[in-house]
């Protein structure tokens, strides 16, 4: 079997840390390992509608920040397709044919879609389309025949329902589908990432996000000025690292090289910690060692993107390009689920034909 991946952003801000360690950097890795025959990533401007309906010009106008945002992380077109899901209808046809696979209670069962519509104050109205948004997803994973999602861990139920679709799909048609696996980072400090205020998750649209193309002054005050251990008030007392986002984030960024750089004094993390637990070492101290340590793994990429703002047609390009091609794949599987179907009509003339009445 083929070995594709589908995966995506929606564009409702630029690219944050968070995207880089729970998605980004295993999608640069998986890319470039050599083991995928094909993959594609998309920018998610329908699904971004469903939740900014009245604000179509934040959605239009950050399609073009998270593609530069995936050319500074390495993803490369010549490997792996980029598209505009809104600039393949077929998506949206496919999800017409799944709605009717999936019931209400199902959708509002999903503990995700559960907390974003708390966060948005979706309680007393929430938009049909951003209810339905999972039942497009699965669209967008099938439309590809997907085995592999590389996402964080709060795409779990997306999946879950996702998989749930296809053995329906393919229970009551025949086989059609594919089952997708979701793909999460090895390093599970990864799989969701805090924002800077010590929230469960850095989000967009919770405004605590450190961006991979903030510039070193703002990266430095996001940090000096993030959440930590709330008793750790004087530097002797003895302090907590779980749940602290600064560990965290130092879980998702460092390694033994960023101490023999920059924090001789310890070996590892696990030293760093030892430290912290009992007391003696100051929130400041450990502050700006996680910004070296940002800072370096942040430069490489702020560059990169800095190169390829000076190349918007060639981006415009690479985007039209991974579009059409992304139509094709998905015109391809709307064909083969119209025909498992059976409503392939004038593909199949038999299909109206006075034996089949019958
Ligand atoms: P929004 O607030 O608009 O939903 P978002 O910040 O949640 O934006 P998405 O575009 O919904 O970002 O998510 C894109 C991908 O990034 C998904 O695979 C998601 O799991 C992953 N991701 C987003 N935020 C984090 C995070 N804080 N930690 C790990 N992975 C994340
Ligand atoms: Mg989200």
């Amino acid at each position: 079997m083929k070995q594709i991946i589908l995966t995506g952003d929606r564009p409702t801000g630029r690219l944050h840390v968070g995207h880089y360690v729970g998605s980004l950097k295993e999608r640069v890795r998986l890319q470039n390992s050599g083991k995928y025959d094909e993959i594609y990533i998309m920018i998610a401007d329908a699904q971004a509608l469903t939740d900014n309906a009245d604000n179509p010009e934040k959605v239009r106008q950050n399609i073009m920040q998270v593609a530069l945002d995936y050319l500074a992380c390495g993803i490369d077109p010549e490997k792996s397709c980029i598209f505009i899901q809104s600039a393949i209808p077929e998506l949206t046809e496919l999800t017409f044919y799944y709605m009717n696979l999936v019931t209400v209670s199902r959708v509002q069962r999903n503990p995700t879609v559960k907390s974003e519509i708390k966060q948005r104050n979706f309680e007393a109205s929430i938009p049909v389309g951003f209810f339905c948004y999972p039942i497009s997803q699965a669209a967008d994973i099938t439309a590809f025949h997907a085995t592999a999602v590389p996402a964080g861990e709060d795409q779990m139920p997306m999946l879950e329902q996702a998989r749930e679709i296809v053995r329906k799909f393919n229970d009551i048609y025949g086989e059609t589908l594919t089952e997708p696996d979701i793909i999460l980072p090895e390093n599970q400090a990864c799989f969701r990432l805090p924002g800077t205020d010590g929230k469960a998750k850095m989000s967009k649209s919770l405004g605590n996000c450190i961006y991979l193309s903030d510039e070193p002054d703002v990266i430095k005050s996001k940090i000096m000025s993030m959440y930590t251990d709330p008793t750790h008030i004087r530097k002797e007392d003895p302090g907590h690292t779980k749940g602290n986002p600064v560990f965290t984030y130092l879980e998702a960024f460092c390694n033994p090289e960023h101490f023999k750089e920059f924090m001789p004094d310890y070996k590892n993390l696990d030293e760093l910690k030892a430290h912290y637990e009992r007391g003696g070492l100051g929130d400041v101290t450990v502050k700006k060692f996680l910004n070296n340590v940002m800072q370096k793994e942040l430069e490489i990429i702020r560059e990169r993107r800095k190169m390829w703002e000076q190349r918007l047609p060639d981006v415009y390009d690479i985007l039209y390009q991974g579009s059409m091609k992304a139509k094709t794949v998905a015109a391809n599987t709307l064909e083969e689920v119209k025909h498992s179907m059976k409503i392939d009509y004038f593909e199949n003339k038999n299909l109206l034909s006075k034996e089949n009445e019958r």
